[in-house]
């Protein structure tokens, strides 16, 4: 891969980690311990109805799950930078081949090849 598709990707890696983080920012906090973790926080229920309570608990729960989603696609974009940094970016992690453009391009932080994902 050439340097400019390398800062290219580099870029659309860090716009992505940016808006994943403020999508995160509006449901949950960040965890300085451990690094990149994130904890959803639980509505307030305060004075609400029981059915209320309900419903803040499905939407916690949902809520969880999108979190966790959120977190596991930021902690491959970070990969993906640290891959950068040490050269190994763009390189199938099970084949050791090289991911395509065009792969990237739509799926920055992807760790395998057309072939072994
Ligand atoms: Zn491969």
């Amino acid at each position: 891969m050439n340097k400019k598709d390398k800062e290219t990707l580099k870029r659309k890696l860090e716009e992505n980690k940016k808006s994943l983080e403020e999508n995160l920012k509006k449901f949950a906090k960040k965890d300085t311990l451990p690094e990149g973790d994130w904890d959803t926080v639980f509505p307030n229920v305060e004075g609400s109805s029981m059915e209320e309570k309900a419903d803040e608990v499905e939407e916690y729960s949902s809520l969880i799950k999108i979190e966790e989603a959120l977190e596991v696609k930021l902690k491959n974009i970070d990969d993906a930078l640290k891959r950068i940094e040490d050269g190994s970016y763009g390189n199938c992690e099970k084949c050791n081949g090289e991911i395509s453009y065009k792969k990237l391009s739509i799926i920055p932080e992807t760790r395998t090849c057309k072939k072994c994902s």
